[in-house]
C-alpha cells in the first residue's frame, strides 16, 4: 500500500484517504507518494485502445491499490470523465491537447471532478460530512462548485469578489444551486481569501468539518497524470514514436507535476517545457539555482498563471531530491543538473502571448486562448533554440476554451469564438447568490445559520 509523505518531512506518512481529506499535511507540507508505481511499455501500448476513463482508472489504481475497491474506482472515473479529450493536429508531428471540454471548459475539471468523487466515496463509508470552503478569482471556484454539485455528504461555499469576476465566470457558479452556495463580496480577492483562512482556524466552526479542496490536494494531482499517458497513447497509435515532448502552460505547477509523475512512471517524455508568463521565478531558478518568489505577482493576460510562488514547486524539488518549504525556502538543493536535462523553462511576455494567438491562427488555423498561447509559444521557443525535428512527437496543452476569453480573442482575431456546449445557455439561466460585507463576523454567522 502506497503511503503519502509530506514535502516538509516533519510528519509521518499517511494513507491516501487521510491525505485526501486533510489536503495539507500538518507540517504545512504537500503530500507526495512514497513510491511511484511504474507502468511497463507494454501496458502503455495497451492504452492506445482504451477510453479516457479506463486509462484514468488504470493509472490511479496503481497509487490506490488496497485503499479503494477497483470497481468503486471504475465507477468514479467513468462518471468523472464523461466528456471529450480532443487532440488537434497542427503541423508535422505537432499537436495540441485540448483539456477544455469539461463542464467549466477549463483543465481544472479533470482534477476537481475526480477529487470530489473520491472524497464523496470516503465520506459515505465513514458517515462523515464536509463543507468545502473556497475563495476564487474566477476559474477555481467554478471548477470546484461544478465538481461537487449534487454530490452527497458535501456542501460547498464559494466566495468571490463582485468586481473581479467576469459575468460568464460568475454565472458558471451562481446558476447551480442544490448543495452549492455562492457569496459575492464587495471586496478584493485577497479579502475573500482572508475570510476563508480565518474560518479554517476558528474553533467555533470545527463542527462544520471544513476542507479547502484547493489545488495542492493529492486527490487533484493523481488525475493530472492521466492525460499525458492518454495523449501519447492516442498519437502513437500505429506509429513507432518512442518519445514525446510536452509543453505545459504553468502557474501553480499542478499540471506540470502530473506530467513529471507520468515521466517517473515510465512515460517516455524526452523533455518537459514549462511555459510561464511574466511571472518567471521558475525559469530563473532553473537557470541560476537561486529561488526568489515574485511578490506581489505580475498581472498578465493568462490570469490563471499569475503566480509568484507556485505551491507545487516544493513537490518538484522533492522529486529531484531537495527540500523546499511552503515559504519557498530551500533547505536542501535539488539535483539542478538533472532538472535542466529534463526541463526547459521559458517565460513568455504578454506581447508574445498576443502575437502567438494571431500567428497560430494565421499559420495553422489553430485557435488558442492566452494560457494555451503561452504553452505553444514555449514550444516554438524550444524548437528555435534546440532545432526542429519534424518526426519528433510534440504535444502542447491548451488549458481553457477560447470562448472563455471573448474580449481578448475579439481584439486580436476579430471574431467571437463559438461557445462549447457546456457554456451554452448560461446567459438565460437564473442566478442565485448572496452578498455579504467583508467582515468576518458576518461571514461566520452566515455559515452558522446556514449549516447547523
Ligand atoms: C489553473 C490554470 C493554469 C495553471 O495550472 P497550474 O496547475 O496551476 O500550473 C493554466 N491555465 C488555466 C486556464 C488554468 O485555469
Amino acid at each position: 500500500m502506497i503511503k503519502f509523505y509530506s514535502t516538509n518531512l516533519k510528519t509521518a506518512p499517511v494513507p491516501f484517504e487521510e491525505a485526501l481529506l486533510k489536503g495539507l499535511a500538518p507540517d504545512k507540507g504537500l503530500f507526495m507518494p512514497e513510491t511511484i508505481p511504474v507502468i511497463s511499455s507494454r501496458d502503455i501500448s495497451a492504452f492506445s485502445d482504451m477510453e479516457y476513463h479506463e486509462i484514468a482508472w488504470d493509472v490511479s489504481r496503481r497509487f490506490l491499490r488496497g485503499q479503494i475497491d477497483n470497481d468503486v474506482l471504475a465507477k468514479i472515473t467513468r462518471s468523472a470523465y464523461n466528456y471529450d479529450v480532443p487532440l488537434e493536429h497542427v503541423f508535422e508531428n505537432k499537436h495540441v491537447l485540448r483539456l477544455d471540454q469539461g463542464p467549466t471548459a477549463s483543465f481544472k475539471d479533470f482534477a476537481a471532478r475526480m477529487m470530489a468523487r473520491l472524497m464523496q466515496h470516503y465520506l459515505t463509508v465513514e458517515h462523515r460530512k464536509l463543507l468545502i470552503l473556497t475563495a476564487t478569482s474566477g476559474d477555481t471556484g467554478s471548477a470546484i462548485a461544478n465538481a461537487y454539485y449534487g454530490l452527497d455528504h458535501i456542501n460547498v461555499v464559494v466566495l468571490f469578489p463582485l468586481d473581479e469576476v467576469s459575468s460568464r465566470q460568475r454565472k458558471q457558479m451562481t446558476t447551480l444551486g442544490k448543495n452549492v452556495r455562492i457569496i459575492g463580496l464587495d471586496a478584493k480577492f485577497d479579502d475573500c481569501q482572508a475570510l476563508v483562512k480565518e474560518a479554517f482556524t476558528d474553533p467555533d466552526l470545527d463542527y462544520l468539518g471544513l476542507s479547502s479542496a484547493n489545488s495542492i490536494n493529492i486527490g487533484r494531482l493523481i488525475p493530472q497524470i492521466v492525460y499525458y499517458f492518454y495523449s501519447f497513447a492516442q498519437l502513437r497509435k500505429g506509429n513507432s514514436d518512442d518519445s514525446v515532448i510536452f509543453s505545459v502552460p504553468s502557474g501553480n505547477f499542478g499540471d506540470m507535476m502530473g506530467g513529471m509523475l507520468a515521466r517517473r512512471m515510465g512515460l517516455p517524455i524526452d523533455k518537459f517545457i514549462i511555459a510561464c508568463n511574466e511571472n518567471d521565478e521558475f525559469p530563473k531558478f532553473l537557470n541560476t539555482g537561486n529561488y526568489a518568489k515574485i511578490d506581489p505577482s505580475i498581472n498578465c493576460l493568462s490570469s490563471a498563471m499569475n503566480v509568484g510562488h507556485p505551491s507545487n514547486l516544493s513537490r518538484l524539488v522533492a522529486l529531484y531530491g531537495g527540500v523546499m518549504d511552503e515559504t519557498g525556502h530551500v533547505s536542501k538543493q535539488p539535483d539542478m543538473e538533472q532538472m535542466r536535462r529534463d526541463i526547459f523553462g521559458v517565460s513568455v511576455t504578454d506581447a508574445e502571448t498576443k502575437a502567438m494567438i494571431a500567428e497560430a491562427w494565421a499559420k495553422h488555423e489553430l485557435l488558442l486562448e492566452p494560457h494555451g498561447s503561452v504553452g505553444w509559444a514555449g514550444l516554438c521557443r524550444y524548437i528555435e533554440e534546440v532545432g526542429n525535428d519534424p518526426d519528433q512527437l510534440y504535444i502542447s496543452l491548451e488549458t481553457a476554451h477560447p470562448a472563455k476569453f471573448p474580449e481578448q480573442i475579439q481584439a486580436i482575431l476579430g471574431f467571437d469564438p463559438a461557445l462549447p456546449p457546456s457554456l451554452e445557455g448560461l446567459e438565460v439561466k437564473e442566478e442565485q447568490y448572496d452578498k455579504l460585507d467583508s467582515s468576518y463576523a458576518a461571514f461566520k454567522s452566515y455559515l452558522q445559520t446556514n449549516y447547523e
